[in-house]
């Protein structure tokens, strides 16, 4: 749908400079259409730059973290995050709280560290944290949202960089961050930018912030990728905006987990049910059944990507259950998933 609308009314915005008119319009209806489906209070900003949320870990490596920072690391992606803010040299060892895949950590309160950084859904394990505002009021709360972002509730006011990449449950192309910001963290941002400390250029959040206003970017973006993140935040306003976006994957993810344990070769990985994600299913498979081989079949047959992720080195199927994918598709992945593995497991057994 938004793919065909990209050929029509998408095909006149592509080409045309991002400080012209047609492009910026573009870059306000995904500021306002985010900024009501997150339900921003007043002061809060939508933020966007090139890059990425691999690329926001570092502008707050430099824009927002201040001396230390807190991480909770359970999973591939925030320990990338983890990575970053142990290798600046400007900023003192961070305090990583660590737990096993399958599992999150608690934040814990800590008045030596200035920033406190969660990941909302844990994209390569499955796993989703609650996020709640700890701290004192000179402390920020930072949120990857990359995976959970539109998909999964929050109260934007717990915290003060809510970011995420638009490729996930925005159904778009990757490349651009977004980040809803708190004043406080805006005042950090600009705080850092007008101290001694050196900012480059492309991870200026100060520079995010103003062309942000303008409804501009620092440099060139993909203009396709605006135009299909601001149909799909649309599309989600115009059913019933974040509680119905939220209660769509809920379904597909009740789908699949009932499925899982009620079929006699899979369990969803992730021990805790409140921990289980409901936009990434991770579902661990009975070892007489070989999920790469599974993987294989159904990408020989149109059904791609349902491998898990490599570097956890399990037995698994990984399934999005972002908003944009109808919960009768996923019933008919989990039906699709039992007859691959049936007739599989039947050859075996011959
Ligand atoms: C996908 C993902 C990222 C990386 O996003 P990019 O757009 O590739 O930079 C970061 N964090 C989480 C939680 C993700 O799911």
């Amino acid at each position: 749908m938004a793919l065909e609308r990209l050929e029509g009314a998408g095909g006149r915005l592509m080409g045309t400079s991002h400080r012209q008119p047609p492009v910026r319009q573009l870059v306000h209806r995904v500021r306002e259409g985010l900024g009501q489906l997150f339900d921003i209070p007043d002061g809060y900003e939508v933020v966007l730059g090139n890059g990425g949320a691999t690329c926001f870990w570092d502008v707050a490596v430099y824009s927002l973290i201040e001396r230390r920072s807190q991480h909770l690391v359970f999973g591939e992606f925030s320990s990338k995050f983890a990575k970053e803010a142990k290798g600046a040299p400007h900023l003192d060892a961070p305090e990583v709280i660590e737990t096993p895949p399958g599992t999150h950590p608690e934040p814990r309160e800590n008045p030596e560290v200035d920033c406190y950084c969660m990941t909302h859904n844990e994209t390569s394990t499955g796993v989703a944290m609650p996020i709640e505002r700890l701290g004192s009021s000179e402390q920020l709360v930072l949120v990857d949202a990359t995976s959970a972002a539109g998909g999964v509730e929050v109260d934007i006011r717990a915290t003060d960089a809510y970011y995420f990449s638009p490729q996930k449950c925005f159904a778009s192309e990757g490349g651009l961050w977004l980040a809803v910001l708190s004043p406080l963290a805006q005042e950090r941002a600009r705080r850092l930018g007008s101290s001694s400390r050196w900012v480059p250029g492309f991870l200026d959040l100060v520079a995010a912030i103003d062309n942000s206003k303008l409804n501009q970017t620092v440099n060139t973006p993909a203009v396709a990728t605006l135009f299909l993140l601001a149909e799909q935040v649309e599309w989600m306003l115009d059913h019933g905006g974040m509680s119905w976006a939220a209660a769509r994957s809920r379904q597909s993810a009740e789908i699949v987990y009932t499925w899982a344990q009620q079929s006699w070769f899979a369990s969803p990985f992730v021990a805790r049910p409140e921990d289980r994600s409901p936009v990434v299913a991770t579902i661990d498979l009975d070892p007489r059944v070989s999920a790469e081989e599974v993987s294989r079949v159904l990408r020989a047959n149109g059904i791609v990507d349902t491998d898990s992720y490599r570097k956890l080195g399990r037995n698994q199927l990984r399934l999005g259950l972002f908003p944009a994918v109808d919960p009768e598709d996923v019933r008919h992945l989990t039906e699709a998933i039992s007859w691959v593995v049936e007739r599989l497991h039947h050859e075996d057994s011959d």
